[in-house]
């Protein structure tokens, strides 16, 4: 049902014990996936995108990494008290992944048609005839050409484009309620980029599924998302639906980010906008607000304490003290900013 949750994940806290000591790579993360919809996770490389998504099935490398608090609920179920033998049947089952690169997540000696049946076989108890029935119904449904013939082809054999068809293909095939894509473009060329995006899109539609896209490209999320959790060092620095973020968002790094991305289409050129300085460290999280150090509204109260999460009207939320009432002053000024970094937000 449209707009039940599906996936509520509450105060993730994940860390990784390395010989150089504690990396708290998310601290506190909040978010959730509604059914049918597609919440896209987006922010700088090492914000905790991804681990925060895959710390919830369990993905992340345990040890290093730990998952020291929080609850994740997924269709009722609590994922976090699970055996990891209850858990390897709802990965793959219920809920399907698709990596970034096909190449290294693909097995090169086996045919892609034993990749697609071996989960068939797994978790739906199909019989080796069936499997492969569905197996060749789902390289027709990602539209790769001859499917019976490429059902007996090697990843090799296959495109850059067409192996993540095929990744698609795997990780649908058991009809899960929950995709997760992280960064399934990048490296692609643009054409075949935008055709993966359609083809997902229209799967989506096809077989109801509820997808989380892990990505940092903006132009990607404009094309797919209906809500949008903005991270940065490992924490939710903005949330709300596309329009919140794409039109209205408050938070300083949300729109440095909107500023950084390129517009072919704008009539006026317009200087694209860097990111001054680096995400800290998180051997040593800062005390209070993370992007401080590059923040231009930066106050004191910023370098002390973390901003709490401000509502921003429906679902829109803003981890940043120019919410709070006191603020207002040099809200003000930000106002004027804010402004002009909407008018230039819509998708690329
Ligand atoms: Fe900038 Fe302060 Fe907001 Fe952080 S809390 S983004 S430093 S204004």
């Amino acid at each position: 049902m449209a707009g039940e949750r599906l996936l509520d994940v509450k105060n993730l806290e994940v860390s990784f014990y390395t010989y150089a000591g504690k990396v708290h790579a998310v601290r506190g993360v909040s978010f959730h996936v509604n059914r049918g919809e597609t919440l896209a996770i987006v922010g700088e490389s090492g914000c905790g995108k991804t681990v925060s998504v895959q710390s919830t099935i369990k993905l992340i490398p345990m040890p290093p990494g730990k998952i020291e608090g929080g609850t994740v609920l997924f269709d009722g179920k609590d994922l976090t008290a699970m055996s990891d033998r209850d858990l390897q049947s709802v990965r793959g089952a219920e809920i399907g992944v698709i990596f970034q690169d096909p190449m290294t997540s693909l097995n090169p000696t086996m045919t892609v048609g034993r990749q697609i049946t071996e989960g068939l076989i797994k978790h739906q108890r199909l019989s080796a005839q069936e499997a492969k029935r569905r197996a060749i119904e789902m390289l027709s449904l990602v539209e790769i050409p001859n499917p019976k013939e490429r059902f007996r082809q090697y990843p090799h054999q296959f495109s850059g484009g067409m192996r993540q068809r095929v990744m698609i293909a795997i990780a649908l095939s058991c009809n899960p309620k929950l995709l997760i894509a992280d960064e399934p473009t990048t490296g692609l060329d643009v054409t075949i980029q935008a055709q993966i995006l359609d083809l997902m899109k229209s799967l989506q539609t096809k077989l109801d599924t509820s997808i989380i896209l892990i990505t940092h490209d903006l132009g990607v999320v404009s094309k797919l998302a209906d809500r949008i959790v903005v991270m940065y060092a490992g924490k939710v620095a903005e949330a709300g639906t596309s329009e919140d973020i794409f039109y209205n968002a408050l938070h300083p790094y949300t729109q440095a980010l909107l500023k950084s991305v390129p517009r072919l289409h704008e009539e006026t050129k317009r200087e694209l906008l860097a990111i001054p300085g680096t995400p800290p460290d998180l051997f040593v999280p800062p005390k209070g607000c993370a992007f401080a150090p590059r923040c231009s509204y930066a106050m004191r109260v910023c370098l002390d304490h973390q901003p709490g999460d401000f509502a921003a009207g429906g679902s829109h939320t803003v981890a940043c003290w120019l919410m709070d009432p006191r603020a207002a002053h040099v809200r003000e000024r930000h106002a004027g900013r804010a402004e002009d970094a909407g008018a230039r937000g819509g998708a690329s």
